[in-house]
């Protein structure tokens, strides 16, 4: 589908760091929802999104050229040097995108709080987010994994892979060598599932703050410490 630049995923450090002089400071996963309202209200009786490939790569075609935009021309993140992704299909046919982005260097974000304007790894606030709320509850919350779900795809000897639950964090922290430590707060915040499998700060998948809800996309977000900068997928 569309730019399919494969051979970047075997040589993203290398191909930027030539290319623009500069390493990504952002790393936006953008997935595939089947139950987008603009695939299923296309869908004849008893068919799912995965029966319907034809639909499915032409809705995510149309929120993903959106959200280039988000980011190209409405720079909901900050000037943009350059944007490169790939987008890969998976077993069941539906798509998702890799997202570098570089920034120009004056919109690089350089400190916590620069960070926090674009990242945010907590549940939102109900009452003033709802629309977000949905969006992080419905799509961006990891788990139950670990001991309560063994046969999890991410766990392995009742751990789970991917580091969930995050312990709590006052403040987001840099590290060197690697993405940032993102704020989770201790906040009493939670979602309780229809399992009663409760859900805090701890569970939520860092996501742009900047959300456009008129393609919601549901992008997962990484900011790269750009002093250090270094790919590691095991800290999405
Ligand atoms: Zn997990």
């Amino acid at each position: 589908m569309q730019v399919c630049l494969t051979f970047i995923q075997h040589s993203f450090t290398n191909l930027t760091t030539s290319l623009f002089t500069g390493k990504p400071d952002l790393f936006i996963t953008m997935t595939c929802n089947p139950y987008w309202p603009e695939i299923t209200r296309e869908l004849l009786p008893g068919q799912l999104a995965e029966d319907r490939p034809d639909i499915v790569a032409r809705v995510f075609k149309l929120k993903f050229d959106e959200f280039l935009k988000d980011i190209t021309e409405r720079h909901v993140f900050g000037r943009v040097q350059a944007v490169l992704w790939v987008i890969e299909f998976q077993k069941r046919q539906l798509p998702h995108a890799h997202i570098l982005t570089i920034l120009h260097p004056d919109d690089k974000p350089k400190t916590a709080q620069d960070i926090d304007r674009l990242v945010c790894a907590e549940l939102p606030d109900p009452e003033t987010e709802p629309d977000l709320f949905h969006i992080v509850t419905t799509t961006l919350l990891h788990g139950p994994c670990g001991v309560y779900n063994p046969n999890r795809a991410c766990t392995k000897d009742n751990k789970c892979t991917r580091k969930y639950p995050r312990p709590f964090r006052e403040e987001t922290t840099l590290v060197e060598d690697g993405y940032p430590a993102y704020r989770r707060r201790d906040d009493g915040r939670q979602f309780i599932n229809n399992n009663g499998f409760v859900f805090t700060n701890r569970h939520v998948v860092p996501h742009p703050k900047f959300v456009s809800f008129h393609s919601a996309p549901t992008p997962r977000l990484t900011v790269q410490n750009t002093a250090n900068p270094c790919f590691d997928s095991s800290a999405i």
